[in-house]
């Protein structure tokens, strides 16, 4: 039996790693001593989590409750553990520190097992209904008793999704991968695995009693896909030059949604893996009437609004359907879906197949107008592209996205498979997506919201660090000003985030969730900023103005540095 004391000071020692080698090497030689039963478990409570995120099972423990059970089992009354808490910053530090005091020894302590601690937070998250929130104290005042000071640090910052060991999905890999084979020769099937189910541990377990099943692992309906995202180019010919012959689509602005069937069992899921079902049922009713028995397919849902035959863009689709209801908006604007994949056909796994095959499949098996294949057309050259791309905005929409005919489908990947082309806004060439880090305090005008900007990161997967490329101060309306710093209150945290590399201070740091898109004039080298560093300089966006919130973006989507670095290249390229 592995125990929780042995992952708790392995905790304690990845804390104080900041390389991914090392970090891995410390994980490898923990998840080795994990057996079948106790990996997936081990595996969830890395990534901070009891379960995938379309299981839709959060935690759902508030500081509150965290103060009540720490009180509880220390001894100490609730207002000495929040005066505590007001000094630490962090209320696991608290319970270690007080439980290390404890004024009342539990009776029996109990050694536990990393699958009993996962178990009881798997029942703290679950507990529902009236009462559950004494259930849930009960819960973990029972963990922390038989929790020892360093254990109480880790059980409460998990509770509150606060693990932040700065281990990212990609050191996980890594780390099974060594673990189990000794190298990372596996990690490249893992990651593959991990990206067509969205399930960690399920993947974890595998590797575990079935290895073999690893290096052909198949999608199967209602465990979403991690979605296929689009490199970027900014003109037709540099779009032709990499893909030759390829298909155009339109680039709607709608919501992304992945739809799993099987027999009569629909399920519709977001691009953050999130389960969509009940927000849809216009989608569902359709989807059930589909011939095929098994299906995945994706497309981008937007409303249509009957009055002026038009369909809304993504932000006033999603806003209609809050305002109205969900039944009355799918009356007065009805959903269409414009599908653009299939991935999943009758027991037929289709992400190894080319672009080509799967979108005949699309046009054979969408014929109707709430599913409907998305607008493609076969293009040999940039004056053609051209003339899309110009069609597209005259419609209103985004742009385009331009398809490699022979490109297999990339999930969970950016890969030149498919390229945007967006409309440009103002001076901008482009968009970042970004992810919040900080936020400052507003001067002035703005000092009546007490929101005075957003420091803005980038992803650089190949050191797994967040690295800053903005502060954004403008672009924001009152009502976004007022809902972003209601949000970020709320994701407040003592410390800057574990992987962020960073040169400039902010008022406040956040846990590293929120995405916006972020417009700008250029990219310009500044001391300041992080993204792609060399020689001591940084990338920066120039003049950076909110183009709006992206709700339904996880930080795994963001833009690169890499990325960042092209762009400022291409600029200075044409300059
Ligand atoms: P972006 O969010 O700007 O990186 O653009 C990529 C997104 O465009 C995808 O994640 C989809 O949500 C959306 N999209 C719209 N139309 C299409 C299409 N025809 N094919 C693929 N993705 C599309």
């Amino acid at each position: 039996m592995l125990l929780f004391s042995d992952v708790a000071a392995v905790f304690e020692e990845i804390e104080k790693r900041s390389g991914r080698l090392e970090m891995t090497d410390v994980l490898a030689a923990l998840l080795k001593r994990a057996d079948a039963a106790e990996i997936g478990k081990l595996v969830y409570i890395l990534q901070g989590i009891v379960a995938p995120p379309y299981e839709g099972i959060d935690l759902g423990v508030g500081e509150r409750f965290a103060v009540a059970a720490i009180a509880s089992a220390s001894g100490y009354s609730a207002g000495e553990v929040e005066k505590n808490y007001k000094k630490s910053g962090d209320l696991g530090d608290t319970a270690q520190e007080l439980l290390g005091k404890r004024k009342q020894t539990a009776l029996m302590t109990q050694e536990m097992g990393v699958a009993y601690v996962y178990d009881a937070m798997l029942r703290i998250a679950k507990a529902g209904g009236t009462g559950s929130q004494d259930v849930k104290i009960k819960h973990l005042t029972e963990l922390l008793n038989n929790a020892s000071p360093l254990e109480a640090r880790y059980i409460i910052r998990f509770v509150l999704g606060r693990l932040r060991l700065g281990v990212g999905d990609p050191t996980i890999l890594d780390s099974l991968s060594v673990a189990k084979a000794g190298d990372r020769s596996m990690r490249e099937p893992l990651e593959r695995a991990y990206n067509v189910c969205s399930d960690m541990g399920y993947v974890a377990r595998a590797l575990y009693t079935e290895p073999e099943t690893i290096k052909d692992f198949h999608v199967q309906p209602f465990k979403p896909l991690m979605p296929a995202l689009a490199e970027r180019e900014d003109s037709p010919k540099s779009i032709i030059k990499r893909l030759d012959r390829c298909g155009v689509e339109m680039k709607y602005d709608g919501f992304r949604l992945q739809c799993h069937k099987s027999g009569g069992h629909v399920e519709l899921y977001s691009r953050k893996l999130e389960r969509m079902t009940d927000m849809f049922p216009d989608i569902v009713a359709e989807a059930k009437k589909l011939k095929a028995k098994g299906i995945i397919f994706e497309g981008e849902a937007l409303a249509y609004d009957r009055k002026n035959g038009r369909h809304f863009p993504f932000q006033q689709t999603m806003h209609r359907r809050r305002k109205h209801g969900i039944e009355e908006a799918s009356k007065e604007f009805p959903l269409n879906l414009f599908v653009f994949d299939i991935l999943y056909l009758d027991g037929t796994d289709m992400t190894g197949e080319s672009y080509r095959a799967r979108r005949a499949a699309v046009q054979r098996l969408f014929r109707g107008k709430v599913l409907q294949p998305s607008q493609m057309k076969l293009v040999s050259t940039a004056k053609e592209l051209k003339g899309i791309f110009n069609d597209a905005l005259a419609k209103g929409l985004e742009g385009i996205i331009a398809k490699d005919l022979d490109a297999p489908y990339t999930a969970g990947k950016r890969k030149f498979a498919w390229i945007k082309l967006k409309k440009s806004y103002g001076k901008a060439v482009d968009t970042i997506d970004g992810v919040v880090v900080g936020y400052y305090l507003g001067k002035g005008q703005r000092a009546e919201f007490e929101f005075g900007g957003l420091l803005v990161a980038v992803f650089n997967p190949d050191s797994g660090k967040l690295e800053t490329v903005a502060k954004v101060a403008s672009g924001f309306s009152e009502e976004e000003m007022v809902s972003l710093r209601e949000t970020l209150e709320r994701m407040k945290t003592p410390k800057p985030p574990p992987n962020l590399d960073y040169n400039i201070e902010v008022d406040y740091w956040v846990e590293p969730e929120y995405v916006v898109e972020v417009a700008f004039d250029d990219i310009t080298e500044s001391p300041n900023h992080t993204c792609a560093m060399r020689e001591g300089k940084g990338l920066a966006l120039r003049f950076p103005r909110l183009l709006r919130m992206r709700e339904d973006k996880t930080v795994k989507e963001i833009t690169t540095s890499d990325e960042v670095r092209r762009m400022f290249e291409l600029q200075r390229a044409k300059s």
